[in-house]
C-alpha cells in the first residue's frame, strides 16, 4: 500500500504531506528540535475531507493523531513514524461572527488570537486567554478545555463552547453546532469532545460565545504576606467588584526575588 500516494487520490496532491516534508516540520512546543514522525501529514479543508480520511484510515487500522498548533503542554498531539498526522491547519475560516447573538461560528484551525481579533471590531471579546494564543487553535483549546488567565470570570473553554461538529474515526459526522446559550434539548454532546484531547473524534467545527468587552480595564499589584491574606483579597475583590474580577495570579516570593 502506497499511503501518500492513495491519500492524495483521495484529497488532493497539496493536502497531503509525505515522511520527508514532515522531517521539515517540528514535533510540538516540547520537542522543537525534533522532527514530527508519521508516514503522512493530511490537512483537510473541510469536515467532508476530514470525514473521508478517516474513513480511508479506518478501513487499513491505521491510527491518526490529531494536531492543531502544537502548542499542548502534556504530549496529546505526539506522533510516532507509522501514524497519520491529521491538521486541521487548512480549516481556518471564521465562518461568521453574529454581533446580536454574541456568537461566533468558526472551523477548528482558527487560532485564538485571529477570533480575538476578529470580535473586538464588533465590540465584543472571546474571553479565552493564554500565552500560546498566536499559534494554538480553537479546536486544540476545546480539545484540551484551556482554562488561560480569565478562568476566573469567563471559566474554561467549556463554558464558551455554545456548539461543536466532530467527525468520528468511522467517518460519523456529528452536528451540535448550537449557537444557543439556553439549549436543554436532550443530550448535549458537545462536552464528550470538550477535553477529550483528539481521543473521541476530530473537532471540525465550533460555535462559541462572545462577550462584550469591557469599557474599562484596571490591574493592580498587591503585597500580601500570608497565604490567608491572598484568599481573604481574591474574595474582597470579587465581592467589591460585583463579580467583575476577571484574573487573580499570585506570584510567590521566590519567583520574585525581591
Ligand atoms: C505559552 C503557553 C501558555 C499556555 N497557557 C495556558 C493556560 O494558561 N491555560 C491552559 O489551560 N493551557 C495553557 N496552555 C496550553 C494550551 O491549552 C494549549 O496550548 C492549547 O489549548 C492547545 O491548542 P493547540 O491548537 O496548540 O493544540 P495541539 O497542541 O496541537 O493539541 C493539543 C491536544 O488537542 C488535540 N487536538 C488538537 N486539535 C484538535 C481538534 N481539532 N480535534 C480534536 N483534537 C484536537 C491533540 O490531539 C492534542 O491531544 C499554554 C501553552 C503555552 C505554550
Amino acid at each position: 500500500m502506497n499511503v501518500v500516494n492513495e491519500l492524495r487520490q483521495l484529497l488532493g496532491e497539496t493536502a497531503v504531506l509525505d515522511a520527508n516534508s514532515l522531517r521539515e516540520r517540528a514535533a510540538g512546543i516540547w520537542r522543537a528540535t525534533e522532527p514530527l514522525a508519521g508516514q503522512a501529514l493530511i490537512r483537510p479543508s473541510t469536515t467532508e475531507e476530514v470525514s473521508k480520511a478517516l474513513v480511508w484510515c479506518a478501513e487499513r487500522g491505521l491510527k491518526v493523531v490529531t494536531q492543531g498548533g502544537l502548542t499542548g503542554l502534556v504530549h496529546g498531539a505526539d506522533t510516532d513514524p507509522d501514524c497519520i498526522v491529521l491538521s486541521l491547519e487548512r480549516m481556518n475560516a471564521i465562518e461568521s461572527i453574529d454581533a446580536s447573538q454574541r456568537c461566533a461560528v468558526v472551523q477548528a484551525g482558527v487560532t485564538l488570537q485571529t477570533l480575538q481579533e476578529a470580535a473586538a471590531p464588533h465590540g465584543l471579546m472571546f474571553p479565552l486567554d493564554l500565552g500560546a494564543r498566536g499559534s494554538a487553535t480553537l479546536g486544540g483549546n476545546a480539545a484540551t478545555n484551556a482554562g488561560g488567565n480569565r478562568v476566573i470570570r469567563y471559566g474554561m473553554m467549556r463554558d464558551m463552547v455554545l456548539g461543536a461538529e466532530a467527525v468520528l474515526a468511522d467517518g460519523t459526522v456529528i452536528n451540535s453546532l448550537s449557537p444557543l446559550i439556553k439549549n436543554n434539548a436532550g443530550y448535549d454532546l458537545k462536552h464528550l469532545f470538550v477535553g477529550s484531547e483528539g481521543t473521541l473524534g476530530v473537532v471540525t467545527r465550533l460555535s462559541l460565545r462572545l462577550r462584550e468587552a469591557p469599557v474599562s480595564r484596571d490591574m493592580a499589584f498587591v503585597a500580601l504576606d500570608s497565604f490567608d491574606h491572598v484568599k481573604a483579597l481574591l474574595r474582597h475583590m470579587d465581592q467589591q467588584l460585583g463579580g467583575g474580577l476577571s484574573a487573580f495570579e499570585t506570584l510567590w516570593s521566590d519567583t520574585t526575588n525581591w
